[in-house]
């Protein structure tokens, strides 16, 4: 006889350890089966771990979890023609404990959420593939895993299985992945000792960067590039719309080295030693892409929902919030016996009370626009660039001249064209 649950969640990433903690914080009996040797072994993030949101789940966390470095500085590239204007922000805020976010490694820190999920009482199996949900009827009833004898039963089992969620599918809770919906990324940590870290990155001990770059950077792919700092090591990524690295016939390996040999990262990586060489689908499609959230029996988050809000580098906290919410809904219809599609729909209406829906229905418009729009990408990071250069540039020439040189480079797509760009840019993004 399979052994039964309360609760089953899919998945041991930021997701699904979330609604384990609250399933399991109230009480219930709960099992998360991870296919990975120990959660987080197959998990790849930039990764900028946010504070607010890992404190809904684990107050004081900083305290004792395995993070890397505060976020101290955050920077914005614009490279193009040679040039890069680099735009940054040292808020005063992010300097003081506790931080705003932090920069982790998926591989640490996933063991250690796990095991707060562990310490409510839930059972974390890892090494278990899970194959299929059991149905009876519409009704998912529990899992069926890659070990003998492998069915367990629940009565709700919450997916939290990532980009790619073979199980929301088979359920057909989500279409298949398009490639105008993911973004491809790869990514390499490189170690480097501490000391060179802070020199290169102007920062003290305990004081962390993040820097986002778009335009060469991503070879004028829809997409952004970055570099975080950690401890002991830089993880150094891009990522690009899957399908603009296929039309354009684009390796991911030539990407990242692309953006490894420009000089400005060049100088910052020299002589480090790449360690992990990793490459994931990032679930970009928002609001558009939302699946079926809710069935009988059954809850979709984190990634397998595609709630990831690219423009924010957001995806980490809406796992933890949604798998949060999941988790609650799941414990109010466990206390009212009742685990219906409409009981559980209560997760639903959590979601779009939040900020996870709001921004999700804000930016709607924003990756099909910059899609159509690519030169958003490949040419204007160029053209302020050589702009900021022209206006830096003493050179004899009248300053009322140099304007004019000066609006001559932003025009070259054409005046009209760069009103109408700036104007739509700013509606679809209002
Ligand atoms: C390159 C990259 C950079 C990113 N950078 C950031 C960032 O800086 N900040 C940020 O907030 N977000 C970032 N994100 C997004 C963030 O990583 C994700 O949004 C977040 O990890 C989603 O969490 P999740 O729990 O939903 O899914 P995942 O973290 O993908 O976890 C899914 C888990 O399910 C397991 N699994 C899958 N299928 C099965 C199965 N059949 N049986 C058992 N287990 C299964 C997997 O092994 C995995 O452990 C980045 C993503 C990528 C790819």
């Amino acid at each position: 006889m399979a052994e039964k649950f309360d609760g089953i969640v899919v998945g041991a990433g930021p997701a699904g350890i979330a609604a384990a903690l609250r399933m399991a914080g109230a009480g219930m009996k709960v099992a998360v089966i991870e296919r990975g040797e120990y959660p987080g072994s197959k998990n790849v993030m930039g990764g900028i771990l946010y504070r607010q949101p890992t404190e809904e789940l684990v107050p004081r966390f900083y305290e004792e979890a395995p993070l890397e470095r505060p976020i101290t500085e955050s920077r914005l590239w614009l490279m193009g023609d040679g040039n890069v204007v680099s735009i940054g922000c040292r808020a005063a805020a992010f300097a003081e404990e506790p931080h705003n976010a932090y920069s982790v490694l998926r591989a640490k820190f996933d063991q250690w959420f796990a095991s707060k999920a562990v310490e409510k009482g839930a059972l974390v199996l890892c090494e278990t593939v899970v194959r299929d949900c059991l149905t009876e009827g519409d009704r998912v009833v529990g899992i069926r895993t890659d070990r003998p004898q492998g069915e367990l039963l629940a009565d709700v089992v919450v997916l939290a299985d990532g980009v790619n969620s073979l199980l929301a599918r088979e359920l057909d809770m989500r279409e298949e992945i398009r490639p105008d919906r993911v973004a491809q990324a790869v990514k390499e940590v490189i170690s480097l000792p501490p000391g060179k870290i802070e020199d290169r990155f102007n920062i003290e001990r305990g004081e962390g960067v993040s820097i986002e770059a778009i335009g060469d950077a991503t070879r004028g792919l829809v997409g952004t590039a970055w570099i975080y700092t950690n401890r002991d090591s830089i993880s150094i990524g891009v990522g690009g719309l899957l399908e603009g690295v296929g039309h354009r016939r684009l390796r991911p390996n030539d990407l990242i080295e692309h953006f490894k040999g420009l000089p400005p990262v060049r100088r910052l990586i020299e002589g480090g030693k790449t360690e992990e060489y990793l490459a994931h689908l990032i679930p970009e499609g928002g609001y558009r892409s939302l699946p079926r959230l809710v069935g009988k029996g059954v809850m979709v988050v984190g990634d397998a929902a595609m709630l990831v809000n690219g423009l924010h580098r957001e995806g980490s906290n809406m796992a933890m919030i949604s798998g949060k919410f999941a988790g609650e809904a799941a414990v109010e219809a466990w206390k009212r016996g009742d685990f219906s599609r409409r009981s559980l729909e209560a997760y639903v209406d959590k979601l779009k009370d939040s900020f996870i829906i709001k921004d999700l229905k804000k930016y709607s418009r924003a990756l099909p626009f910059f899609e159509r729009n690519p030169h958003f990408f490949r040419l204007y990071p160029g053209l302020v660039g050589r702009a900021v250069a022209e206006f830096l540039t003493v050179d004899g020439v009248p300053k009322r001249e140099k304007q004019a040189r000066i609006f001559d480079i932003l025009y070259e797509r054409g005046r009209w064209n760069l009103y109408r760009d700036l104007y739509n840019a700013w509606r679809v993004l209002r």
